[in-house]
């Protein structure tokens, strides 16, 4: 898959824990839950890209963590069986910030929806997630986990998942996205990340992040829409994530699909518009750090604006770079590629 560059064996579950274990001053490490056959080889990949997925075998139990921000789900088999998308969802230019008030996605003990309305924090404001009024963040934030949606039988605990540097908001965002019944609509596809060059802009990373059904398809389609900066494929989730590098737009084989890529960028999507919002990253002893008490804090960023054609497209996400530390030069690599890998192998493996 990728020209002669050497195949990564895959490191199993035991030795990322004693990775992890490890490095303790290093950020979330990447959860690579990818199916053995994800990027194994040229004729393996291209052969299985819309068949069937191979048996494997059942997960193993999760193993107890070491700490809160090492989750690790197990390899599972995904079903067999899905509806695949026709055509490419549309990119809507939404989510423009304006922080327009939404109504509560709680539910009454009547159990009817709430109809509280709430502003979005700053870095919601960029997402189509769920709010929730104090009332029902308060509920929402009691729980210590719940039990998987796929087999019912393994307890996710929400502080494995869910970091406690993003904002309370944010937070409460993101167990509600892990916990909500799988959409209907919702279809195998894969998360691309590219970078938009932008050379006279030193300070900032810009890094569009979105989902597709048909990976060369939809850069293509990139290309042509925001076509004056030049783009760069830094990663796609399944299968194109490795240390050796990905391959240039158009030279992508892409390997089989994860699975259900519209929560699979949700989750993303929440996560990366904290991080640009608040960058919590800049501050010294990431991760080990709490949320920052300055909720709305980053909210006048302008963390979504497209630096070339300067509409906001709701792929898009702009990090402040790190000027010193050992995330300088590594926004990608260590904060937001690690985000995708983790919540790909998070729906892969309990949705
Ligand atoms: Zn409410
Ligand atoms: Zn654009």
């Amino acid at each position: 898959m990728y020209g002669g560059m050497p195949i990564p064996q895959h490191t199993s579950l035991t030795m990322q824990h004693a990775i992890a274990g490890s490095l303790p001053d290093t950020p979330p490490p990447p959860v690579t839950a990818q199916r053995p056959d994800a990027d194994s080889s040229n004729s393996r990949a291209e052969a299985v890209v819309d068949g069937p997925r191979p048996n494997s075998v059942p997960p193993p139990p999760v193993p107890p963590r070491e700490g809160p921000r090492t989750p690790q789900p197990p390899k599972v088999k995904t079903p067999q069986t899905r509806l695949r998308a026709q055509s490419e969802p549309p990119s809507p230019t939404s989510t423009d910030g304006n922080g327009e008030k939404r109504q509560c996605s709680g539910m009454t003990t009547a159990g009817k929806r709430c109809r509280n309305r709430v502003k979005p924090s700053g870095a919601q404001a960029h997402t189509d997630s769920d709010v929730f009024c104090r009332i029902h963040a308060n509920k929402m934030g009691e729980p210590s986990g719940f039990y998987d949606r796929k087999t019912g039988q393994t307890f996710i605990k929400f502080s494995d998942w869910v970091p406690e540097y993003l904002q309370p908001a944010t937070q409460i965002a993101l167990r509600a996205e892990m916990q909500k019944a799988r959409a209907l609509s919702d279809v195998d596809g894969y998360i691309y990340a590219f970078e938009i060059l932008d050379p006279d802009e030193k300070k900032l990373i810009n890094l569009k992040v979105g989902r597709a059904t048909n990976l060369n398809r939809r850069m293509d389609q990139w290309g042509k829409q925001c076509g004056s900066k030049e783009q760069i494929l830094r990663g796609f989730w399944p299968g194109g994530m490795g240390k050796e590098g990905v391959p240039m737009k158009g030279l992508v084989q892409a390997g089989p699909k994860g699975p259900w890529c519209h929560r699979l960028e949700r989750l993303v999507h929440i996560e990366l518009a904290d991080l640009a919002t608040s960058a919590p990253y800049l501050e010294a002893g990431y991760p080990k750090v709490e949320a920052s008490k300055e909720v709305d804090k980053g909210s006048k960023r302008d963390v979504k604006k497209c630096p070339d054609c300067s509409t906001m497209h709701k792929e898009i996400f702009t990090f402040e770079r790190a000027t010193k530390g050992r995330y300088k030069g590594k926004e990608w690599e260590s904060i937001v590629k690690p985000v995708i890998e983790k919540w790909g192998g998070f729906v892969e493996a309990y949705l």
